[in-house]
């Protein structure tokens, strides 16, 4: 007899796969983004695949690509809701140990995060202080700094004596899509399917209740479906009769060439180089350990010049691209009312406005950005809510249909957290891993939605 080890990470073939499909799935994820795969990957560990199929389906031919391919996947915990914060910090424990928790390189770095508040902006320096004082109180890793400490973390920048920042000293960012692939990556290995290249056309309903979905290949029979199709969510549950509250927006994205010599930053620290732990019983270093050693040694010869900058008085967000030798610089604000109706009609096009803008900001801030030249720029979707916090959760009414979208912009650095609480709501266990109620789909219900949540904090 076969241990269910060896056939959970058995690859398995298209006649396995129909054979399978032809049994009822447990959960049908819609959508291969961030929030799909980690949902997936979660639902995976946690049950038996061959008892209860999990399938995930991807209209593209790749993972990533919708908004989850073009985020920046910075990693902060600056919130002004602390069960956002909360997610953040817990889904932060969670990627900066992936490597050593799971041998996949997800492109972690602790290059810190600094949230700037000045006098051009006079409203976020109080909104700031607080913040940091409630995190602190929460037990979340952050600090206020004044314009001579700021100066020290990042020579190079320029501060008026009355800026504050809050800095995170252990936040980052990751890169976007290794994430997707390695949570899809582990998914698979622990048995669930993974389908490219087929679009769910329908959410089956009987009545109310979900019963599965029905694809440009045929039909997938399921227990439970969860929409994380992004930007085309709406489009998609509206066809089912539900009028969800999510818009989708445009934002733009330029990216500089990043200073070789860095704005005069920081050397970005893995804090603890070989840690005791690292060590097994007789001295030698563990497996993992050597693996993470040795990816670190590689990437930090990709260097990164500076901390993430999210700068609330000049009103952009910024962090180096390392393996494109480059710098992203996008608006923290956007404009609500800018609705995009068919996300498939993305103008690639990026504004000249948005470049000299980009060029002027991040100069504005360092100086050496003055003189280096364009590298590229992208447009990209946003998926919103009216209070800018996503809808997490089963849907009212609809037996077995749940969905997870509209992360406002802020959604990446949430994604293991999502993962963790999406799958205990579908398999009906307590809810730990975020607060059910504060994100629930239904917290509009029989309210005209006020558009114009907080995207800063
Ligand atoms: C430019 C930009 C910068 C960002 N920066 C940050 C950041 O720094 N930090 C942060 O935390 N967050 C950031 N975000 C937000 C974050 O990236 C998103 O919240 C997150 O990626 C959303 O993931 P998702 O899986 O919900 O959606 P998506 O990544 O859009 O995935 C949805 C998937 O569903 C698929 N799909 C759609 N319809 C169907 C269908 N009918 N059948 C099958 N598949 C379907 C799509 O092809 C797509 O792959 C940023 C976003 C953007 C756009």
């Amino acid at each position: 007899m076969r241990s269910r080890r060896s056939l959970k990470s058995q690859a398995f073939t298209g006649h396995q796969i129909g054979m399978l499909l032809a049994v009822k799935a447990h959960t049908v994820v819609v959508g291969g983004g961030v929030m799909g795969t980690s949902i997936a990957m979660q639902l995976a560990n946690r049950l038996d695949p061959l008892a209860n199929p999990i399938v995930l389906v991807e209209r593209a031919s790749h993972l990533a690509a919708g908004s989850s391919g073009r985020s920046g996947a910075i990693l902060r915990m600056q919130y002004a809701d602390l069960e956002v914060a909360r997610m953040a910090r817990n889904s932060l424990t969670d990627y900066s140990s992936f490597l050593t928790r799971t041998g996949r390189d997800i492109g972690f770095r602790k290059t810190g995060v600094l949230t700037l508040a000045g006098a051009r902006a006079p409203e976020w320096i109080p909104r700031v202080r607080e913040c940091v004082e409630m995190l602190r109180a929460d037990g979340v890793k952050t600090e206020l700094v004044g314009a001579a400490e700021i100066r020290e973390l990042f020579p190079g920048i320029a501060v008026a004596e009355d800026v504050i920042g809050a800095w995170e000293p252990d936040s980052g960012f990751v890169d976007p899509v290794a994430t997707v692939e390695a949570f899809a990556a582990i998914a698979r290995t622990r048995g669930a399917i993974t389908r490219l290249g087929v679009e769910v056309t329908e959410i089956v309903m009987d009545g109310e209740r979900a019963m599965g979905v029905e694809t440009n290949e045929g039909r997938i029979d399921a227990e439970h479906v969860v929409v994380v199709a992004g930007p085309w969510t709406h489009a998609l549950l509206g066809d089912a009769g539900i009028e969800a509250p999510l818009r989708v927006v445009r934002p733009e994205q330029h990216f500089i060439a990043m200073p070789s010599t860095g704005a005069g930053g920081r050397e970005e620290s893995r804090g603890d180089s070989l840690a005791f732990d690292d060590l097994n019983a007789t001295g030698e270093l563990d497996p993992l350990a050597r693996l993470e050693n040795e990816t670190e040694r590689r990437r930090s010869a990709l260097k990164v010049a500076h901390p993430v900058i999210i700068d609330l008085e000049l009103g952009f967000y910024s962090r180096c691209v390392p393996e494109r030798e480059s710098t992203r610089v996008g608006r923290i604000e956007y404009d609500s009312a800018a609705v995009l109706e068919d996300p498939d009609q993305l103008d690639e096009e990026v504004s000249e406005e948005m470049k000299r803008w980009s060029r002027e900001v991040l100069a504005g801030r360092m100086p050496v950005y003055g003189d280096l030249p364009d590298v590229a720029s992208e447009a990209a979707l946003y998926t919103l809510t009216p209070d800018a916090q996503p809808l997490l959760g089963s849907i009212a009414g609809m037996q077995g249909l749940f969905v997870a979208s509209g992360f406002s912009g802020h959604g990446f650095k949430l994604a293991p957290a999502v993962g963790e609480g999406m799958s205990q709501l579908i398999l009906g266990d307590p809810i730990t891993a975020f607060d059910a109620d504060f994100f629930s789909p239904a917290r509009f219900a029989g309210r005209t939605p006020q558009w114009g949540g907080n995207f800063g904090l």
